[in-house]
């Protein structure tokens, strides 16, 4: 996934959740991430987007649960574009100069490439969302 294909085909934070939905539950149906059940349905609450919630447990989640993206007022689409520029950026890259790439406050920056390298360190595909396979290859 390079930023190219990333502005041109999740345009929207719909869009990146189609994706993301996709990438963690293939063409599966998606699994609660609290109890494991596959007994899910959706449902809208009002004036948010779409979330899923449990049969079982009851408890509603979006795919995001469990990611490096839950919990995070930055547009997923931003998510991602820095997780392409962290994984290929083979040296490196500073806080400067994605905060410059991706219009972001530096300290935002810093803190989203903190949270990507623990994620690659340790090797936890979930954590990005199944988006990578985390091999030695990506240093
Ligand atoms: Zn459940």
């Amino acid at each position: 996934m390079n930023l190219i294909k990333i502005i041109q085909t999740l345009q929207t934070q719909e869009d990146c959740i189609a994706f993301l939905e996709a990438k963690r539950w293939g063409n599966g149906k998606p699994v609660c991430p609290y109890c494991k059940s596959t007994k899910t349905c959706k449902h809208n609450i009002k004036g948010r987007r779409q979330n899923l919630q449990c049969q079982d447990c009851h408890k509603s989640f979006g795919v995001t649960v469990g990611t490096i993206f839950h919990h995070t007022h930055l547009p997923i689409q931003k998510w991602l574009m820095a997780i392409a520029l962290v994984a290929d950026a083979k040296k490196g890259i500073s806080s400067r100069q994605l905060s410059r790439n991706l219009e972001l406050p530096v300290k935002t920056a810093y803190s989203l490439i903190m949270r990507i390298r623990r994620a690659f360190d340790v090797k936890n595909p979930e954590l990005l969302g199944n988006i990578f396979e985390i091999d030695e290859n990506l240093y």
